[in-house]
């Protein structure tokens, strides 16, 4: 048993059967073969081989003869590891004796060495372990193809590990199949965690590296709560986190009870519970967690994943499928915030050096005016469908603020001169994301209908912390006094200007946060929809002035593990798992 920890970024215990997607995107399953298939194997793993080696003999020849004989060696090196008749036997037991396919026979030896080598402590012999995993790729290459495994096309429950997923490969995942996953890298605030929360699916990431140490079909544990992976875990460990999975189950059914309770305070004071959604499918689930409407459509999301651009009717079309489903309620369409972790497909050549930093979100969308207009096309013919309003991400000039307006208002008129119905009085917002929006706050509130806190890039561009770098993370701190500060502002001058505001970054889906956000002034909250039971539940438990008092306290507080701890404790004192549950109201 191997217990590792991560970052965890969505809630959940997951148990199952690993499947590893390495680093090279193959994927290695424990595969038994029937006896009668044996020898096939032996004779695939045996020709394997003999293509590795032919392989590695031409490359060592080749460099021999461009670099000279002292770089070659390597290469001799890597053919007698392959050639090692120890290895070989060790392989062929595995198959001969538990019927295991030739690829899982390799991973399963190689990945052995790899880790005995891993082990010393002396640095030449423990990077050995590169070459080790180098050969077992090569092996596998030959053995399953070059073919990135599709993971998008799983076909039973497993629980997926990998060295990275992107937010578009996050996105494929079917949570039928997928109980969980773990990756290497990773961190709290990037768009991987925030669509596996969107998912429900049950994710640690920025583990480190460990795929060395594991085998498709080991048995692991992913837990989502503490951000841990466990892999090979005892009975009694087993037994402990099925016990979870069981508790967890029944507060997932306690709060579904909730659905059709209002969101109010103990004092009466109502406060909207919003979602948020990457796909139009996900409006139906945000309805059936209770969401009052969409607070934030992360609209990117129809560009990632595609090899093509979406049409206007691609949009409209999208549009149209949320709007109708959330069926009169009010859906807030955020325009497109590519860029940064979420333009996947650029090619390396253009790729931004500093993408949090670059050509990203409104800016990308304001030096490619035809795709803005597209989409504001799309989201105006959709206004006259439903409550539907627009909103403009990571604005950070008034410039910018102005410029979009303009071509919204132009693509208002376009239409309108075309016949086409669209709502003239659709409600216009921005995203305040950048610590510049939040100190000229009252200049830009005066542009806007209504506003949200983007707390994931707030936190991100106020304490110069990326968001999805692990190796920062314990710096990405929603705590941070500094943040909180800005927030107490931005909410203060749109509540003396009476313009709503609300907040969609991760914070307002984590229960510690709740009265601190009510203590603010915030009477609205877009939330991961798995997390609207739960908000919800401390809604209903707390008065106003209570919150008053957590904020003030808070406010006066200057270190984050004091405010941590703090927060923690007023939640405690709450005591959301025991009686007394505020549903008779
Ligand atoms: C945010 O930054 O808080 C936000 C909601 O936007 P995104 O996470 O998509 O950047
Ligand atoms: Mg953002």
């Amino acid at each position: 048993m191997q217990q590792l920890d991560g970052i965890a970024v969505s809630p959940g215990v997951a148990i199952g059967e690993a499947l590893v997607i390495d680093n090279e995107g193959f994927r290695i399953p424990r595969h038994y073969v029937l006896r009668e298939e044996v020898e096939n194997e032996l004779q695939r793993f045996q020709n394997a081989l003999e293509s590795v080696a032919a392989d590695i003999q031409q490359t060592r020849d080749s460099v021999a003869t461009q670099l000279g004989e002292q770089y070659a060696a390597i290469f001799a090196a890597h053919l007698q590891m392959l050639q090692d008749p120890h290895l070989r036997a060790e392989v062929e037991r595995w198959i001969d004796n538990q019927q295991y396919s030739a690829e899982y026979a390799v991973s399963v030896t190689l990945r052995g060495y790899a880790r005995a080598f891993q082990k010393f402590e002396n640095a030449y012999l423990s990077e050995r372990s590169h070459d080790v995993y180098d050969l077992e790729r090569r092996l596998l290459q030959s053995l399953v193809g070059h073919e990135r495994q599709q993971i998008a096309s799983l076909d039973s429950p497993v629980v997926l590990l990998a060295h990275n997923l992107s937010p578009s490969e996050t996105a494929m995942l079917k949570p039928e199949f997928v109980l969980g996953f773990g990756t290497e890298v990773g961190g709290a605030g990037g768009h991987t965690a925030i669509v596996a929360k969107g998912m429900e699916i049950p994710a640690v990431v920025g583990i480190g590296s460990f795929l060395f140490d594991v085998s498709g079909g080991d048995r692991v544990i992913i837990d989502g709560n503490e951000g841990r992976l466990i892999l090979r875990p005892d009975e009694q460990i087993l037994q402990r986190y099925r016990q979870r999975q069981r508790d967890r189950q029944s507060t997932v059914v306690r709060l579904e009870s909730l659905r059709d309770k209002p969101s109010v305070t103990r004092d009466g004071v109502p406060i909207q519970l919003m979602a948020n959604i990457e796909f139009p499918h996900e409006a139906l689930t945000s309805i059936e967690r209770g969401a009052e409407g969409i607070g934030l459509y992360r609209t990117e999301f129809l560009y990632l994943g595609s090899a093509i651009a979406p049409t206007e009717e691609d949009h409209y079309r999208a549009y149209g499928e949320v709007v109708a489903a959330m069926d009169g309620r009010p859906v807030v369409i955020r325009t497109l915030d590519l860029g940064a972790d979420k333009l996947s497909s650029t090619p390396s050549e253009l790729a931004d050096p500093n993408p949090f930093l670059g050509l990203r979100s409104i800016r990308l969308a304001l030096a490619n005016l035809p795709l803005f207009r597209l989409q504001l096309r799309a989201i105006l013919r959709a206004s006259v469908l439903g409550s539907v309003r627009v909103m403009f991400p990571l604005i950070t000039t008034l410039d910018e603020l102005i410029r979009a307006k303009q071509i919204l208002n132009e693509a208002r008129d376009e239409l309108i001169n075309e016949g086409v119905p669209c709502n003239r009085e659709m409600l216009v917002g921005m995203m305040v994301e950048s610590p510049a929006a939040a100190l000229l706050i009252d200049r830009f509130i005066e542009e806007v209908d209504f506003i949200s806190i983007g707390t994931n890039d707030l936190i991100q561009y106020t304490l110069a912390v990326d968001r999805g770098n692990p190796a920062v993370n314990d710096l990405y701190q929603a705590s941070n006094p500094a943040v909180l500060r800005l927030i107490q502002r931005v909410v203060q001058v749109a509540q003396q200007a009476n313009v709503p505001a609300s907040l969609c970054g991760q914070m307002s889906s984590l229960p510690q946060y709740t009265m601190l956000l009510l203590g603010f002034g915030l009477r609205q909250l877009s939330v991961a929809s798995g997390s609207i039971p739960e908000i919800k539940q401390i809604c209903r438990r707390v008065d106003l002035e209570q919150c008053q008092q957590v904020a003030a306290e808070v406010m006066g507080m200057t270190r984050v593990q004091e405010i941590d701890a703090y927060l923690a404790a007023e939640l405690a004192k709450l005591n959301l798992g025991g009686p007394g549950e505020a549903g008779s109201r």
